[in-house]
């Protein structure tokens, strides 16, 4: 049986558990004795788990190299080389060096197949004119053990592409070792000679070129921007402008201290980790995200390549050593699953603890009203770990999706009653909060347990969660008053550590208890295949020693062993398994509301003036954007480069003004009520930002950009109870909705038949059902509907493509105003308009509108991305031929 088969069956079983044992699991209160409790559930012994796992240790440690698949893929990149078909060629040999076993060179039994397959994919990028790439491969074959007795070939060519580079003085230096390679090399005089000949041509015709390049080079090089005012002390990664506050109401929250001009930057953040999204695996590094021209294959396995030995290295020394073995149980998980054990293994790796792991000077720990008050600011059910997911600009899509537990989209899922940040229930009883405070650090988790006893199992599960939400009960500490102390500390500096990942929002009390239990189950599962000795060393690193296990915490910690003293060898292994698998889960809950995904814009070629894609790449976690709030209609906007993340302002931002991100629903995008219920949905929280309390305070009003046109009085319309609406206070007309559905259904049919006449060149005929479809918009809806915009920019693309630029120029003027006052005069959206603008004028030879346009393009691209839009670079361009025409 499949793996996937058996991973469906092992879901099914997690499912079939669910009734039976769903009660008792929701009355636990930590993610440690919900660790304990499903690893001591029956299940394990039964068929459908033992399966999975032993064919999951059946995997471990396939890495899928051969040396007969690596041989027969060069001998086939040779045949194809001779051919020259070189594109070819690089494929089979990029293959070849994956499926390479990694050897040594004093290795007896070792293959040279990775260094020939190197050497002879240098040969094809020289070939190909890549000469820095050629360079990279070169010195890998040699690093990897390339026959001495053939390493003429390779000093020759090292030589010849140094030249290409115009590094005449670093290709001098090897030439007089190449030289003597050649002499000492088995080959016949007249071949010795040709290359002797090659080598003095190599230095001569290059002289020439040699600045050009070398400047070319530099230019290529992408900085990444500097923060306004500096690094702040308080909050890693983000300008010194910038401070952190923590609102009793609102959670965390990132606030400017100083203002800010629209295009400063506020925050630049590597991510915590990231984990490269499947699709991406051929053609992306999995470690910077970067698109890799020359793979650098995993030492260890087939399936993971980097864009350089650097990448590799980095990925090894921080987490893929322990991940490499384990690929295919990694590739059944979902990508939550991946990227949380990703934290933890970066964490151990960097040397750095678990918050409840650093013990710091009993002094503030003793004072019981500080505790409680952090405690209160801790257990309110915050909107600061509500973080973080882009939708895409392009399909209004969420871009990241709640952990796709394939069993958990099969549970009905049910909010408890005191969902959302504005539940009076926990955010606004500050005397409740102290008191599960309390009883937190000072009652047993018995008590607990039978007040909740008389209640309905989801109440339970709100109870549990609402405790649980406090990281130090997560983590089920034997000294509980120190993690205090460590948290409070968190809240005054935000390093940008692991600590700050851990103490990010769970959000625990808003999964569900089924959504809970499965994702404990595979947690479990993770950490019975990546095995005991793993978990011990990781939870050891993260200093959470398993051994000394007292046994004073409260119901938790080592059950067995209530006495104190040290635990049995074997019984550390047990405790570590369950602080492993706790903190697996714990991470998988925060991801939900914290993960960013790391996009990527996709360039469309420019005639068609299609717009460019937004693609996601990755998804990461990145500690100090994670603080950033949502609104609607935000004041900063996010940005990558490779997978550095930028945040710069939109807006001017006035000092205390806090910074908003937009988390995905845009007012400019969707409406009121779509987006209420898209932020409930994955992030848990009500709205009441500005555009927000806008249409709470006035219900009446509708969205311009998607309103009906009164049939009396041509004012703003909308559907409501099967009436179209006036919302003009003067009129009170009231339509039928048949005939808008027929004609909106009419409208659709021929927009969808015209775009596809344009895409088929067929332009007279899109444009007359164009027009057609402009007649009945204009019947029906608002001039400020966005879709009578999308029919001008349609018509604008026909005319495009057919040399009408004069016309075409009409259309989109048309469609740009709709967007300007959909998205803003500063927005990207309009920005990308004005590029489509500009290039409409440039072939038209508007000179002196395009260059305006130019200017107006510029500055937007310029506060949202910095210089490094691909269309910024493009327009400047434009900009520099028409100002020679000028001149
Ligand atoms: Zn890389
Ligand atoms: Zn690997
Ligand atoms: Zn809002
Ligand atoms: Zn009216």
């Amino acid at each position: 049986m499949a793996t996937s088969e058996r991973w469906k069956l092992f879901q099914e079983s997690c499912k079939k558990e669910l009734g039976r044992r769903l009660p008792e699991f929701s009355r636990l209160e930590s993610d440690e004795e919900r660790a304990k409790f499903c690893l001591a559930l029956d299940c394990w012994d039964g068929d459908t788990l033992t399966k999975l796992i032993e064919k999951l240790q059946s995997l471990k440690g396939k890495v899928g190299k051969s040396t007969e698949k690596a041989n027969h893929l060069r001998d086939k990149g040779n045949a194809a080389y001779k051919a020259q078909k070189f594109q070819e060629a690089f494929t089979l040999y990029t293959d070849s060096i994956s499926y390479s076993p990694v050897t040594h060179v004093n290795d007896d039994n070792g293959t040279e197949c990775l260094s020939l397959a190197l050497a002879n994919r240098s040969a094809v990028l020289f070939h190909l004119q890549e000469y820095k790439l050629c360079l990279q491969d070169i010195q890998a074959s040699i690093d990897s053990g390339y026959p001495e007795n053939l390493q003429y070939k390779l000093l020759h060519r090292k030589v010849q592409a140094l030249f290409k580079l115009g590094k005449k003085d670093d290709a001098k230096k090897e030439v007089k070792g190449t030289l003597e390679a050649i002499e000492k090399a088995d080959i016949p005089e007249d071949r010795k000679e040709a290359m002797r000949k090659e080598l003095k041509l190599a230095g001569r015709n290059i002289s020439k070129q040699e600045e050009g390049k070398e400047g070319e080079e530099s230019a290529e090089e992408v900085k990444v921007p500097k923060l306004q005012y500096g690094e702040s002390q308080q909050v890693a990664h983000a300008s010194g402008g910038v401070e952190m506050r923590e609102e009793e109401d609102k959670g965390r929250m990132l606030v400017a201290q100083k203002a800010f001009e629209p295009g400063s930057v506020l925050i630049v953040e590597q991510p915590y980790a990231a984990v490269l999204l499947q699709k991406h695996h051929s053609t992306h590094c999995h470690t910077c995200v970067t698109p890799v021209l020359v793979p650098h294959p995993c030492r260890g396995c087939q399936y993971v390549q980097y864009c350089s030995g650097t990448c590799e290295e980095q990925a090894w020394r921080e987490y893929h050593s322990y991940e490499c073995e384990h690929w295919h149980l990694l590739q059944m998980v979902e990508t939550f699953a991946q990227l949380s054990l990703r934290l933890l293994l970066t964490a151990a790796a960097r040397g750095e603890k678990h918050p409840s792991a650093d013990m710091e000077s009993p002094a503030t720990a003793s004072k019981p009203s500080d505790q409680a008050k952090l405690c209160t600011d801790k257990v309110s059910p915050t909107s600061d770990g509500a973080k973080t997911v882009q939708i895409d600009s392009e399909t209004g899509s969420t871009s990241e999706q709640p952990g796709d537990l394939s069993v958990q989209t099969d549970v009905i899922e049910e909010n408890p009653p005191s969902a959302g940040m504005e539940s009076p229930t926990t955010a606004d009883k500050p005397s409740d909060q102290n008191k599960l405070c309390t009883d937190d650090l000072s009652s047993t988790s018995e008590e607990a347990k039978t007040d909740s006893e008389t209640e309905s199992t989801l109440e339970q599960a709100s109870n549990m969660s609402q405790a649980e939400s406090t990281p130090e009960q997560a983590s089920n500490l034997s000294v509980k008053t120190d993690s205090v102390q460590n948290s409070m500390q968190d809240v005054e500096l935000h390093r940008g550590n692991y600590s700050s990942v851990y103490n990010l929002m769970t959000h625990t009390e808003h999964h569900s208890v089924e959504q809970l239990l499965t994702q404990m189950m595979v947690s479990c599962l993770m950490c019975k295949c990546l095995g005991v000795d793993m978990c011990v060393e990781v939870v050891k690193k993260l200093g959470l020693e398993g051994g000394n296990c007292t046994g004073a915490t409260e119901g938790g910690g080592c059950g067995e062993n209530k006495e104190g003293g040290d635990c049995a060898k074997s019984e550390e292994g047990v405790v570590c398994v369950e602080k492993m698998a706790a903190l697996l889960c714990h991470h998988m809950q925060q991801l939900r509301c914290n993960a960013q995904a790391i996009t990527t814009l996709q360039e469309q070629d420019s005639v068609s003036l299609l717009e460019d894609k937004q693609v996601r790449l990755a998804t990461a976690v990145f500690p100090t954007e994670a603080l950033l709030n949502h609104s609607c209609r935000p004041n900063v906007f996010v940005s990558f480069q490779g997978k550095t993340l930028i945040v710069r302002a939109v807006s001017h931002i006035k000092p205390g003004e806090e910074l908003l991100h937009c988390y995905g629903p845009h007012a400019g995008r969707m409406v009121y009520g779509e987006r209420q219920a898209a932020l409930k949905e994955q992030y848990f929280f009500s709205c009441s930002c500005d555009a927000c309390q806008e249409q709470v305070g006035n219900p009446n009003t509708v969205d311009m950009f998607s309103a009906y046109k009164c049939p009396v009085c041509n004012n703003a319309a909308k559907l409501q109870d099967k009436k179209l609406v006036c919302t003009s206070p003067n009129c009170d007309a009231q339509g039928d909705t048949d005939d808008i559905k027929t004609t909106s259904k009419k409208i659709q049919d021929l927009f969808v038949q015209s775009s596809a006449f344009l895409e088929e060149g067929q332009i007279q005929e899109a444009v007359s059902g164009l027009k057609q479809c402009l007649v009945l918009q204009w019947k029906i809806l608002h001039p400020s509907n966005k879709d009578i915009a999308r029919t001008h920019d349609a018509l604008a693309r026909c005319y495009a493509t057919s040399g009408d630029c004069k016309k075409s120029v009409e259309h989109l003027k048309k469609s740009l105003s709709t967007v300007e006052l959909q998205f803003g005069a500063c927005s990207v959206e309009l920005a990308h308009e004005l590029h489509k603008l500009a290039q409409l004028q440039f072939n038209g030879q508007q000179v002196a509108e395009c260059l305006d346009t130019i200017e107006r393009a510029l500055t937007i691209f310029g506060c949202h991305y910095g210089d490094h839009h691909p269309k910024s670079k493009e327009l400047r361009a434009m900009k520099d031929c028409l100002i020679d025409v000028l001149v």
